[in-house]
């Protein structure tokens, strides 16, 4: 029996592994082994696969039997391939064990470096240093880390501090020096003693000396990691699988911090922010790679190595360009310089802002680097989002900085505008959002831990790090605003300030008080300033901006315009008003695919004999309430079928149970009772009759229609009446009514009826035929089931993927919130089926629905008007079970047009679409990136029901 093979190892232009092979080795390792066999320098090494990660869990957190001998024979030739021998007195290896994921999770697992310092190899270190000091500052460093990662001695609470760092704070306080690089050997060699020390104190155990034991104990430290709280937290916000695992890589040690003639730091190959093409990154001199991460020194900037190390600037030009070509992408890229020699040490897809995504997409496709079709597949289509999102209106921005509130300047990490109230804890950014409040995270910088205060955050300032920093890296990554290495700020963490060096003298600030950052210029201003939609509104919506002016909207509009060319699936939008109709148009929309006409009756004027309706006891009154709305709605409809021209529009008759529309309080019920005659105590008392126990699952939908046949007439009058009115201003109008809530055929027999019997009779009222169509809502799993029979009368389908939802699972759409919440954090779901379409059940549902429908009608019309119809991954299903359309809210219609296309373009490269896999399931479930723009009060809300009484 052939076994899988565990371990690839790479170095001195070879490896077993190649770019391909993500999955299995990660990013990391599979950039190192693509790097080594191109020739980039990378210092030799292996990767153990993420399936090692995976059958680790399953053992019990223990390594197969067969992954130890296959490490040993790997490091083995690292120590040909590097000339040293791992544990030797003299000469000895050292090496690093990290972490790498499929996909990026900067900084959210763990890291060993120096692995294999030992009482004797630190002197073997020395000697081939020649520096006593840096052999022995690397040796207090490794047993810290091990410490820490692998014995599990950093603090589990964020008041708590590192025992290392309190052990070395007190050695420097005796000492009375300030900097770590002060301290003399005499100092370290005793550092080292305290923290074995310490270990043994705190865990029982003596700090292991033996090297492999070291190195066993850190590759199950790491593997560990996947399952860290932070690791967790990141997947859940990322919609990452647990089941995805990670790799780990050991590779041999090289060091950015053997002098001044060494260095470490982090590049992109264009900005990452803008998305410019310019080489983009920073270095630090004579440190090792984690102090460039970290954020804890401020980094130069790349442009001034060539300064500094002239050729080694040269190489690392070359290995940009390069590297680009060879992947065909923005890279981000980590090098260190050992004495004068660089090494790459990883080079992977850069994380970008959305704004970056698609200038670089774009960009390189004009280049001739990738193709347009390549370029299309480039861009998550939730980061269009961000293009989407309002900056700071900039008189308003003017104003404030004239009257002395700008504050200071920091690096323009992640664009866009925030205002919010400061916290300077990750926990209370959490906390206070779920209060309701806005905020903004600003602290010396950001650490892991601090990502769900981060994804609560509108945005994040910090003092220190560059824009590689993990608060950069995050921002991209989220979507988020925000500024670092905002150099002028000061804390006081006891005290909850904050003490700004602003030109006009210090300046300070408490937490809860209001501050705005521009994530655009790095501009921080004190107070809240108003902000101003984004450029792509302002030149699709507002018509205030010229494309020739608009350069990010050229790019938004390009790469929409390829993607349009290649998607199969129609885009529709969930619109209920004409200047919604509007919105949705300029965003694209070929329809509309949903009118919640329930949503009209909240407009001026409309509440009130709506009101009167329902309160009506018999069929008389009822009949003289609806006289009321008719022309009301007659105008609504016929405003979009005007907005809409000769696009289809979907038009669904009363879904809410009744109850939502009647008054919550008693100066509604006093205006009820003078609106009807009625006493204030029979309208109570009609208000508790209608009240409902389970109204998601009471009467609502076509039940209504049913109960109240009036109800389903009026509508259907309503929109023939508009139709024609319409029609008669020279306006090809296609109107769709659909019926809600339908399990059995003969509901939808009921309803259609009646609107063919009052489209009869307008039609002839006014001398005029006009084609439309009646179909169904499939929400209701006996619905999908019995599609073959409701395809009999339904002219078209459209999945309410919201009720489907809720009904297949059996879980309230209003009430699911706290069960989700644990849910994804117990990895229960591994993505929120509200969100993005649960293929195995709903979907199956789905599929079941369409085969059965067209079975019965081979022309039936297919759509999704749930807000699954905006989301990524839920657009690729729709595609790959032929739906005809997906309906989104207006300023989703972009990601929907992307998405759609991706799904075209990777079903075309599987050759097989129902069995391709799609990088979209890589999606947020809760927060950040994914969600909808802060959103403009003319989108369709979720579920816009008054509140519950
Ligand atoms: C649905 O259920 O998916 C739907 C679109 O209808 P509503 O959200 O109005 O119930
Ligand atoms: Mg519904």
């Amino acid at each position: 029996m052939t076994t899988a093979k565990r371990v690839y190892s790479f170095g001195a232009g070879k490896a077993d592994g190649n770019k391909e092979m993500n999955d299995l080795l990660g990013g990391k390792g599979a950039g190192l082994a693509e790097m080594s066999s191109i020739g980039i320098p990378v210092p030799p090494g292996f990767t153990i696969t993420t399936s090692v990660c995976t059958l680790f869990y399953k053992n019990g957190k223990r390594l197969p039997k067969d992954v130890l001998p296959a490490v040993a024979a790997a490091l083995h030739k690292v120590e040909k391939l590097a000339g040293k021998r791992f544990g030797a007195a003299r000469n000895p290896l050292l090496v690093s064990v990290r972490s790498g994921a499929r996909v990026s999770m900067p900084g959210m697992m763990d890291t060993v470096l120096n692995l294999g310092l030992n009482d004797k190899t630190v002197e073997g270190l020395a000697e081939q240093s020649g520096d006593e000091r840096f052999a022995w500052d690397s040796y207090r460093r490794f047993c810290a880390m091990f410490g820490d990662v692998v014995l599990g001695m950093k603090p589990q609470r964020k008041e708590d501090r590192d025992p290392f760092e309190i052990i070395l704070d007190r050695k420097k306080e005796a000492l009375g020096v300030k900097l770590d690089s002060a301290l003399p050997v005499s100092a370290l060699k005793e550092l080292v003693a305290e923290f074995k020390a310490e270990v043994l104190q705190k865990k029982g155990i003596h700090f292991p000396d033996e090297p492999m034991q070291q190195l066993v104990a850190a590759i199950e430290a790491v593997f560990q990691s996947w399952e860290n709280e932070r690791a967790r937290a990141y997947r859940r916000i990322n919609g990452i699988p647990a089941s995805w695992g990670t790799a780990v890589t050991v590779q041999s040690m090289v060091f950015g911090n053997m002098g001044e003639d060494s260095g470490t730091g982090v590049a992109f190959t264009r900005n990452p922010a803008t998305g410019a093409n310019e080489f983009y990154g920073e270095f630090l001199v004579n440190a090792q790679g984690e102090d460039v991460v970290a954020g804890t020194r401020t980094p130069q900037k790349i442009s001034e190595l060539a300064a500094r190390f002239p050729e080694i600037a040269q190489q690392l030009e070359e290995a940009r360009s390069r590297l680009e070509r060879h992947y065909r992408d923005m890279q981000d890229i980590e090098f260190t310089i050992e004495r004068g020699r660089l090494y790459l040490l990883q080079t992977r897809a850069g994380k970008r802002t959305g704004f970056a995504a698609v200038r670089i997409a774009v960009e390189m496709a004009e280049e001739g680097l990738v193709t347009p079709r390549e370029a299309i597949l480039r861009v998550d289509p939730s980061a269009l989002n961000q293009m989407l999102r309002p900056v700071f209106d900039e008189g308003a921005k003017q104003r404030a900085l004239a009257s002395g509130r700008f504050l200071a300047n920091g690096l323009p990490a992640g664009p866009g505008a925030a205002t919010g109230r400061i916290v300077f804890f990750a926990t209370d950014a959490e906390a206070w959002k779920e209060k309701g409040e806005q905020v903004v995270l600003v602290r010396h910088e950001t650490s892991p831990e601090n990502i769900r205060g981060m994804a609560a955050a509108n945005g994040f300032l910090t003092a220190f790090g560059g824009m590689t920093s993990h608060a950069a890296l995050v921002a991209r990554q989220m979507g988020k605003v925000a500024i670092v290495g905002c150099e002028a700020l000061s804390f006081d963490y006891e005290a909850r300030t904050m003490t700004v060096a602003t030109p006009g003298g210090p300046r300070t600030l408490s937490e809860g008080d209001w501050i705005s950052i521009d994530g655009s210029t790095g501009q921080v201003i004190e107070g809240s300033v108003e902000t101003t939609p984004s450029e792509v509104v302002q030149v699709l919506i507002e018509k205030k901006l010229h494309p020739a002016d608009a350069p990010v909207y050229r790019q938004f509009a390009k790469l929409l315009e390829w993607a349009d060319q290649e998607r199969r699936l129609k885009v529709r939008a969930n619109a209920d008003l004409p200047d919604q109709a509007t919105v949705a148009i300029a965003f694209g929309a070929q329809g509309i695919g949903l009118c919640r006409t329930e949503h009209m009756f909240f407009g001026e004027g409309k509440i009130g004999p709506m009101r009167e309706m329902i309160v009506a006891e018999t069929g008389r009154e009822r009949r003289a309430a609806l006289a009321k709305l008719l022309p009301l709605q007659r105008e609504d409809f016929a405003g979009l079928f005007r907005a809409m021209g000769s696009r289809p529009v979907t038009i669904r008759t009363i879904d809410p149970p009744l109850h939502e529309f009647l008054p919550q309080d008693e100066k509604g019920v006093a205006e009820l009772a003078l609106a009807t005659g009625k006493s204030a105590e029979r309208i109570r008392a009609r208000i508790d009759e209608l009240r409902e126990s389970n109204p998601m699952l009471g009467n609502r939908g076509c039940r209504l229609g049913i109960s109240y046949p009036e109800i389903t007439e009026t509508q259907a009058r309503a929109i023939f009446e508009a139709a024609c009115d319409v029609a008669d201003e020279g306006i090809e109008v296609q109107p769709e009514v659909m019926i809600p809530l339908v399990c059995e055929r003969n509901e939808l027999d009921h309803q259609a009826k009646i609107v063919r019997d009052v489209a009869a009779a307008v039609f002839a009222e006014r001398g005029r035929a006009l084609q439309y169509s009646v179909g169904t809502m499939i929400e209701i799993p006996r619905g999908a089931l019995t599609a073959d029979r409701i395809a009999e009368t339904a002219e078209f389908f459209s999945f309410g993927t919201n009720d489907l939802t809720q009904m297949a699972f059996g879980i309230s759409r209003d009430d699911v919130g706290p069960v989700l919440h644990i849910y994804l954090e117990e990895d229960i779901f591994e993505v929120d089926p509200f969100v993005s379409i649960d293929r195995e059940g709903v979907g199956e549902l789905m599929r079941i629905a369409v085969e059965r429908g067209r079975r019965t009608r081979p022309s039936l019309k297919l759509g999704i008007c749930g807000e699954h119809g905006g989301d990524p991954s839920s657009v690729e299903f729709c595609h790959q079970i032929g739906l005809d359309y997906v309906s989104c809210s207006p300023y989703r219609l972009p990601i929907a047009r992307l998405a759609a296309a991706q799904a075209a373009l990777r079903e075309r490269a599987a050759g097989a679409g129902l069995r391709s896999r799609s990088p979209a399931r890589i999606r947020l479930a809760r927060a950040g990136p994914s969600a909808p723009p802060s959103t403009p009060p003319s989108c369709t809300p979720r579920r816009a029901r008054p509140p519950r009484a």
